[in-house]
């Protein structure tokens, strides 16, 4: 097995496996090895590999037609954007490609909706966000992130933004003023390591917002499409938010989909030529992007990762004391702390790879799990009993 990429910058560390092809929850590698994959792309691969009604969308749509950039209508686009939008009992999306310019787009909606709605004095609009986001790696958003690593030797950054507490409804509330225009939240936060914030945080946090005429940006690009076992976090609380960042799963793992979903009033201050994309509502990406929104409306997956979900939650709870000390989860979604004694979380997570498991760390002694939705019981089992005796027995 080859792992050389001599040529590709190394701007990531990855694990000694080199994948070649995937079905479901599996993948195997070029030697032949099969592992559950309990990454699943960063939750980009929320209905597993090779979904057959996903890649069915994908094919007629290849051949048919891929792009036709937005100066001209394309029959896809219209449906997709249609049954999003419902979905989200929103009333409009506008599409982009990456996670990261769709964060970027709610930021550009919120400044623009300041200043002609609220009234927010010219260049003076902020954007409340919290320790510990992950919201992508353009200059701007690592302006506002907490990670050292990702923001280190980046700068300049972008001015306008104010950072709180995660999970504190007062330290947000006071942070609000007059030029206030958004607060922007992972309802869990994914890359710190599956941080669910208390019981009522959303709530106060929507509570806040509307209170104060400001917008409640989320970014379920992560948490959401049925992820946590409802369409978004969100829905955890029964908490609307003004705009819906989404991504990831949006493209069921075939290609970059993303999008800003809101109402009419908000996101009517983005006219013809101020903002835009090549790529963005290419029919390509809205046939798939149509394909996931219809698994979703069946309801089916996010059943499953609730119902799958608690059976996971009991079984990581059984690892505290064994080699984790602490567990957080909310349906197919956990984060684990180890003891950090025993082991690194990318220690584990080699320890799963020779187990047959892909998983990754996440800040040192954490490791996340995030498998398919597709997945089966009896193999969500087989992942648990691994984990334990990784974390407890010693490497061969
Ligand atoms: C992955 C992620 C992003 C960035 O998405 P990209 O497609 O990698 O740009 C933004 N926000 C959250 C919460 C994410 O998990």
């Amino acid at each position: 097995m080859s792992l050389a990429e001599t040529a590709t910058a190394h701007n990531y560390q990855p694990l000694p496996v080199v994948l070649a092809s995937g079905q479901g929850a599996w993948v195997t590698d070029v030697d032949g090895n099969r592992y559950l994959d309990c990454l699943a792309g960063y939750s980009a691969l929320n209905f597993g590999h090779g979904h057959p009604r996903l890649t069915a969308a994908a094919q007629e749509q290849l051949a048919r037609l891929t792009l036709t950039s937005r100066a001209f209508h394309n029959d896809r686009l219209g449906p997709f954007c249609r049954d999003l939008a419902e979905l989200a009992g929103m009333d409009l999306v506008l599409p982009m490609n990456t996670g990261a310019e769709a964060v970027e787009t709610a930021i550009k909606v919120a400044r623009k909706w300041g200043y002609e709605r609220k009234g927010v004095a010219p260049d003076r609009a902020t954007v409340i966000v919290a320790d510990g986001n992950f919201h992508g790696r353009t200059t701007t958003i690592v302006s506002f992130s907490s990670d050292p690593v990702a923001r280190d030797g980046f700068g300049p950054f972008t001015p306008g933004f104010r950072t709180v507490p995660y999970g504190d409804g007062a330290a947000l509330e006071a942070a609000v003023d007059e030029n206030t225009v958004a607060v922007l939240l992972e309802p869990i936060q994914g890359e710190a390591g599956v941080r669910i914030p208390p019981p009522g945080y959303l709530q106060a946090v929507r509570d806040v917002c509307t209170r104060e005429n400001v917008l409640f940006i989320a970014d379920e690009i992560q948490s959401g499409l049925g992820r946590t076992g409802t369409t978004f976090a969100c829905d955890a609380e029964g908490v609307t938010p003004d705009i819906y960042v989404l991504g990831k799963a949006l493209g069921g793992g075939i290609v970059p989909v993303s999008a800003v979903v809101s109402r009419h009033d908000v996101l009517d201050v983005i006219r013809p030529g101020s903002h835009g994309s090549t790529f963005g509502g290419n029919p390509l990406a809205a046939a798939v992007g149509h394909a996931v929104v219809e698994l979703l409306r069946s309801g089916e997956y996010q059943a499953r990762a609730a119902e799958f979900g608690a059976r996971l939650r009991t079984r990581l709870e059984d690892l505290v004391g064994h080699g984790a000390v602490a567990v957080r989860s909310r349906g197919l979604w956990a984060g684990i702390d180890l003891d950090p004694t025993l082991m690194t979380g990318r220690q584990a997570c080699m320890r799963l790879l020779d187990r047959g498991i892909l998983a990754k760390d996440t800040h040192g002694s954490t490791i996340r799990l995030a498998p398919p939705l597709v997945i089966e019981p009896s193999q969500l089992d087989w992942l648990c009993d691994q984990l334990g005796e990784a974390l407890t027995r010693p490497a061969d």
